[in-house]
């Protein structure tokens, strides 16, 4: 079976097609630039990269030149569109509607669209993709895969925020969580690799991109993730500043006289290492800069390590035990460096790393030694694989 996967943002459309037997990527591609100019960058397995440079007015048109990028005579990697046997849309938000993936209907397409205020940048542009896709290819069926599903598993108390009961009662504010789809896939492996029995399981899966967050999965299920109703919560990353005293945002907005918009765009956009920094929201810049004697540069990654050690104590302390703490995303699978540092605060759970283990880079490794008494793993994620498998079980 072809699974075609479709990340769609507000000016971009990522996307893989990926055989379901052998679950390798068939092709992946993105769409930059929809509605500006236009852009598509376009890579068959095993070949060149493809760029294209028509122009890409709106989602339809992005979408059929997928299509043809897919089924074309020198670049193509199928040759009829009927070898699509499913598309499975990644979807961020899915509120308290979804704690699983769904096939796609005309009532998924309306509850989607009751999330679209609890993330307004995102969710939006996921209808776009699917709404494109219905159009172009109404009989293929379609799954909805959410970004929050995998944490609806969370108990009370780790959802409920310390504010009036009202505002969870009218609007639906709570922690909700995001990264869903890889922190699934990641404990998955953990537990597979480790050899855990899931239904008696402890794991800590730090997502650690830039977007970064982190989740204590016990038995199987999440119960409890640093992300909240929004990706601003939690760690800090590459350009958002994560938890922070609320108390700061009016603080700022009197001496400098900023509406609310301009303070979330600072915290958003303008913080995390990046603003810490400032040098750069990568990892790699701020190892260079803090190896020529920047010192703002060394302190953003010393408290981004501080900040990630600190959560797993706590979540240490929520699941009662940790058997094993797995690192992914690209600043996880790739930093040994950041991986030594948060390890070293560790020791007290009995962690011990193998620095040979931790310098391997792009493979699911076990990095800490024999005797460790928790295991810890690098394990890459996939989640248009994930999102493959959750389509094709679905259908
Ligand atoms: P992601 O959002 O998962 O694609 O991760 C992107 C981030 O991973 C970048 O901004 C970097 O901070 C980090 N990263 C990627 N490769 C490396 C590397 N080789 N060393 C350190 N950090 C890396």
């Amino acid at each position: 079976m072809k699974v075609l996967v479709v990340n769609c943002g507000s000016s971009s459309l990522k996307y893989q097609l990926i055989d379901s037997e052998s679950e390798q990527a068939l092709a992946v591609g993105l769409c930059e630039r929809i509605g500006i100019d236009g852009r598509l960058n376009h890579t068959p397995a095993g070949g060149e990269k493809v760029v294209i440079d028509d122009p890409l007015p709106n989602h339809e048109v992005a979408i059929q030149s997928v299509l043809a990028a897919l089924t074309d005579k020198q670049h193509g990697v199928i040759s009829s569109l009927e070898e699509i046997n499913a598309i499975g849309h990644r979807v961020v938000h899915g509120g308290e509607k979804f704690a699983s993936s769904v096939v796609i209907t005309d009532e998924v397409i309306k509850a989607i669209e009751e999330c679209n205020d609890l993330a307004p940048l995102h969710n939006p542009a996921n209808l776009i993709g699917i709404n494109a896709c219905r159009s172009i290819m109404p009989g293929v069926p379609m799954v909805a895969v959410f970004d929050t599903a995998f944490h609806q598993t969370m108990p009370k108390e780790a959802y409920l925020y310390g504010i009036p009961h009202e505002y969870y009662d009218n609007y639906k504010i709570r922690r909700y969580g995001f990264h869903g789809t890889s922190h699934s896939f990641v404990s998955k492996r953990a537990i597979d690799i480790t050899g855990l029995e899931e239904k008696n399981s402890k794991v800590i899966v730090c997502h650690l991109g830039n977007g970064a967050s982190i989740t204590a999965v016990k038995n199987g299920e999440s119960v409890d993730t640093s992300m909240g109703l929004t990706p601003l919560e939690g760690l800090i990353m590459g350009t958002r500043s994560g938890d922070l005293d609320p108390a700061i945002l009016e603080f700022i907005a009197h001496k400098e006289n900023k509406s609310i918009d301009d303070i979330m765009t600072i915290l958003n956009k303008k913080s995390g290492v990046y603003g810490m920094s400032g040098v750069s929201s990568d990892f790699r810049d701020l190892e260079k800069a803090s190896n020529e004697g920047n010192e703002r540069a060394a302190d953003a990654f010393r408290v981004f390590c501080y900040r990630v050690a600190k959560y797993i104590g706590s979540y240490v302390a929520a699941m009662n035990g940790v058997d094993a703490i797995a690192f992914t995303a690209g600043l996880g699978e790739n930093d040994k460096n950041m991986r030594r540092n948060v390890c070293s605060y560790l020791g007290y759970l009995g962690i011990a790393l193998d620095e040979e283990q931790n310098a391997i880079r792009g493979k699911e490794t076990v990095i800490s030694t024999k005797d460790s008494k928790v295991k810890v793993l690098v394990i890459p994620t996939n989640e248009e694989l994930a999102i493959a498998r959750e389509t094709v079980a679905l259908i």
